[in-house]
């Protein structure tokens, strides 16, 4: 392989947050309703993946007011689950939709599981000797523990993590590519992996490292940034770094 460093984006390239959020969301409904039951507020269980259609739509909907900062976080929160109960005549209060978030995120990450073929893509680059690391947005306690969940901490050490709240800078900021390879070892020979077009492809374009587009949620691209390969699943990622030599050719 030609990279002397490969480093990569966690969530939803590593592993699936989204089916994490499903889970994690899911088994809280499904806390509260056995609440509900023994409290008599309902007399039957719901369907959990329709109550989950709904909560998710909500929460593609406000979500996007929370990116334009027109609301805040914990209004975001409050208004997908006000929505969700409305919309199925059950009980809501900003206490409870307080402490189902608050639930959520003490077990969000315990539901986190890694993609497949990740120890494979992970073990070949450690027998070629390349060196490793994860570039992420979000905050410490957090993604330390979903890379402990995932089974990589075998691979990757805390001091070949990146996170922005540690660091104060954030992708797509050249700065925490930078920090990164520093920390690493300065190289011409490195490439970032990762699913978001903005943050991870062209940060790391711009800051003068190869990138692989790992999309997985299928989102067009949105500038004219050239990945070097653009892959669905983790497990083409290998193939991708395996063919590089031809690809460069
Ligand atoms: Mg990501």
């Amino acid at each position: 392989m030609q990279w002397k460093t490969i480093c990569f984006d966690l969530d939803n390239t590593l592993f699936s947050h989204e089916e994490a959020f499903e889970k994690a969301i899911c088994y809280c409904f499904e806390q509260l309703q056995q609440k509900w039951l023994e409290k008599n507020v309902i007399e039957n269980q719901l369907d959990l993946s329709t109550w989950f259609n709904s909560f998710k739509r909500y929460s593609d909907i406000y979500w996007k007011k929370f990116e334009t900062k027109k609301v805040d976080a914990k209004t975001y929160r409050r208004l997908r689950y006000h929505d969700t109960m409305k919309e199925f005549a059950l009980p809501y209060t900003d206490e409870e939709a307080d402490a189902f978030h608050a639930h959520y995120y003490d077990i969000v990450d315990t539901f986190s599981e890694p993609y497949e073929g990740l120890f494979e893509l992970m073990s070949v680059l450690q027998q070629s000797g390349i060196i490793v690391g994860i570039i992420t947005n979000g905050t410490a306690d957090t993604q330390y523990r979903k890379v402990e969940k995932i089974g990589l901490a075998s691979f990757i050490s805390n001091d070949q993590i990146f996170i922005s709240e540690e660091l104060g800078v954030a992708k797509p900021s050249r700065k925490i590519f930078d920090i990164a390879l520093q920390k690493l070892g300065e190289t011409k020979e490195k490439l970032f992996i990762g699913d978001s077009w903005e943050h991870d492809i062209c940060g790391a374009i711009d800051a003068g490292w190869d990138a692989i587009y790992l999309n997985t949620r299928d989102k067009p691209s949105a500038t004219n940034h050239q990945p070097l390969a653009t892959c669905q699943k983790l497990t083409e990622v290998l193939n991708v770094l395996r063919d590089d030599q031809s690809m460069k050719g």
